[in-house]
């Protein structure tokens, strides 16, 4: 599958890595919108969220966001912000799916 993330997790295309197991990877995004910008996501595909139904992929999605928050936690100072953007309307731009990691600022709110 021609999928630019399923590259990156299989070293296919060269990325930073802060963080990896048997099922997990977390790199360094290319354009960080924050200090600290990570994109943790699955070494297996599935689009995004939506993508996701049975029980081993609820495990996946709890097991992601654990990692997640277990580097926003490391990165963070006083807090920080997991997102998700699903489909087109949600901001997504690569359809694999990952939970960015945004941390080392204040965060606005609402997103533009
Ligand atoms: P999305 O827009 O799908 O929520 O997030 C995709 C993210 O992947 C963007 O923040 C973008 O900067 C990042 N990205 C795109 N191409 C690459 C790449 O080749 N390497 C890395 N590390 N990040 C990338
Ligand atoms: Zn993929």
């Amino acid at each position: 599958m021609d999928c630019l993330f399923c590259k990156i997790a299989a070293g296919a295309i060269p990325s930073t890595q802060v963080y990896h197991d048997d099922t997990v990877i977390a790199i360094e995004d290319i354009n960080p919108q924050a200090p600290t910008h990570l994109l943790v996501m699955p070494r297996a595909h599935h689009a995004n969220i939506g993508d996701l139904s049975d029980a081993s992929e609820a495990a996946l999605l709890a097991r992601l966001i654990e990692v997640a928050t277990k580097l926003g936690r490391e990165h963070g100072n006083n807090g920080y912000r997991l997102v998700m953007n699903t489909g087109a309307d949600g901001g997504q731009t690569v359809d694999h799916l990952h939970i960015h990691v945004l941390a080392g600022r204040h965060l606005t709110w609402p997103p533009g």
